[in-house]
């Protein structure tokens, strides 16, 4: 054995103690920010020098230049955008897969990293109960699980129109159809961009009071065109309610024009886990692809999301390449054929480390607590003089708004409002929320995904709240 250079193990036990201590800080520390871009530049954007500096000092001035640029994303009272933190196994396998440098592009570059991913891909399709057959792909967020999936969907509806849209690109293909509700995610818009599909050709459906998809204005639409090949965009998990598309009904429409079904469910595939909510997804294992998260309800460090495909040979076809330098297996999955990505890191041992110290059961427990706890967040702080709910959570996901209390306010008052106390919320430094127009109305967004949020942090942030209305103006 050769040691370690003592600067190197100095710049690694310096990340390991501060990392430590800003895990163990997450209590007594600001949920927000606390510093302007202006004073992060002052200390961050200096003249690239000349000369370089050991690696630990590098580490210690990183550190020191980032105070009060961080949110509290690792820990339990935020509740912004839709961000998981990070298990205890998946952060500690995320430190060894940076040390470990392994290129996560085929089975050559790397056989461990090769075989977990295939376990997880196994483990992921039992937990969603997604076909046994299904393929998937290991990508860096729900973003690039459109983009895989919807590059399968391209090929299989030209592919059965005799187009090669591989070799011939779009040019004088048959246009698809893309068919979406139109509360969906933005991401998917940006997958068709993309794609060459353009988001202009996406017609956007309205959907009902409780955020779904209408069966019959979807059969209508289709029917329209009912030769032309076309995508159906469905939803498990509106960012903003949780709502989900009703899978049962939608699916055997789509599947009577030959539609591709391909559904976003960033975080709320997850619910899937639960017994308790299976009831949101029934019929999800009939659609043809589904994208989800990792780094949201999973809890693993950025960046992790999956996507699986019902027809592995339009996935594959879609994204294989070959080159005379690669070295392809035969007798395992060789990444690169899977995923949009050439050289990768090997983000699929923190997923394996995550749902070995969760088992199925702990996956369960995870997502029914967070579930608990965003209803219990939504419904106590929506039961405070000067709050009321807009939108009870099913999952993690959940809306209150904080209306003004002047007789003669109006809709733009309630919104103004809304907007101040999520900003009072804030400078407590004791919660994070982020605010959202939900049906024209602003609101405060809770979503749930961390597996540190406790009984505790619940009630520190209805009592962030209730002092934040008082103060708020
Ligand atoms: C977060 C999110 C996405 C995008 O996922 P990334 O992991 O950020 O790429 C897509 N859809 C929904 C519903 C989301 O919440």
């Amino acid at each position: 054995m050769k040691k370690l250079d003592p600067v190197f193990r100095s710049a690694l036990d310096s990340a390991y103690a501060h990392s430590i201590s800003h895990l163990e800080h997450l209590d007594d520390t600001s949920v927000a920010a606390t510093v302007d871009a202006e004073t992060l530049r002052s200390r961050i954007a200096q003249s690239l020098p000349d000369d370089g500096l050991p690696a630990d000092k590098v580490i210690e001035e990183l550190v020191r230049d980032v105070e009060g640029g961080l949110l509290g994303s690792a820990g339990g009272r935020f509740f912004g955008w839709v961000i998981g933190g990070a298990l205890p196994a998946a952060l500690a396998a995320d430190w060894l897969t940076s040390a470990w440098q392994q290129n996560a592009a085929l089975y050559a570059t790397s056989p461990a990293a090769a075989i977990v991913e295939e376990t997880v891909g196994e483990w992921l399709k039992d937990i969603f109960r997604l076909p046994a057959h299904a393929s998937f792909a290991i990508v860096t967020g729900c973003q690039m699980a459109h983009v895989t999936c919807l590059a399968a969907a391209r090929h299989a509806l030209l592919s059965q129109r005799d187009w090669d849209v591989e070799g011939k690109g779009l040019y004088g293909a048959p246009p698809i159809r893309i068919i979406s509700g139109d509360q969906r995610h933005a991401s998917f818009e940006r997958a068709v961009r993309l794609l060459g599909l353009g988001h202009a050709n996406v017609v956007d459906l309205p959907v009902d009071d409780d955020g779904k998809l209408i069966p019959r204005s979807l059969a209508a639409e289709l029917a329209k065109a009912p030769d032309a090949p076309a995508i159906v965009f469905l939803q498990a998990g509106d960012i903003n309610t949780g709502a989900y598309d009703e899978f049962e009904t939608l699916v055997p429409i789509a599947k009577q024009y030959g539609a591709w079904v391909h559904v976003d469910g960033a975080f709320g595939l997850w619910a899937t886990a639960s017994e308790r909510r299976r009831h949101l997804v029934r019929g999800l294992e009939l659609c043809d692809s589904w994208a989800t998260d990792g780094h949201k309800w999973l809890n693993v460090p950025f960046d992790c999301g999956f996507a699986f495909v019902t027809n592995p040979d339009a996935h594959r076809a879609s994204l294989s390449v070959r080159a005379s330098y690669l070295t392809h297996a035969n007798t395992a999955r060789d990444q690169m054929d899977w995923n949009p990505e050439w050289s990768r890191r090997s983000r699929m041992f923190a997923a394996y480390a995550a749902l070995r110290q969760l088992g199925r059961k702990g996956v369960e427990e995870l997502v029914d607590r967070c579930s608990d706890h965003a209803r219990s967040i939504v419904l106590r702080i929506g039961a405070l003089e000067g709050a009321e709910v807009l939108w009870e959570p099913t999952i993690n996901q959940g809306l209150v708004r904080f209306p003004d209390p002047s007789p003669s306010a109006t809709d733009a008052d309630h919104d103004r409002r809304t907007d101040a106390v999520i900003a009072e919320i804030l400078k407590t430094g004791e919660a994070f929320f982020g605010g959202t127009t939900w049906r024209g109305k602003r609101a405060m967004r809770v979503s749930v995904c961390n597996w540190q949020t406790s009984d505790d942090d619940v009630d520190r942030v209805v009592a962030a709240a209730r002092r934040a209305i008082a103060g708020a103006n």
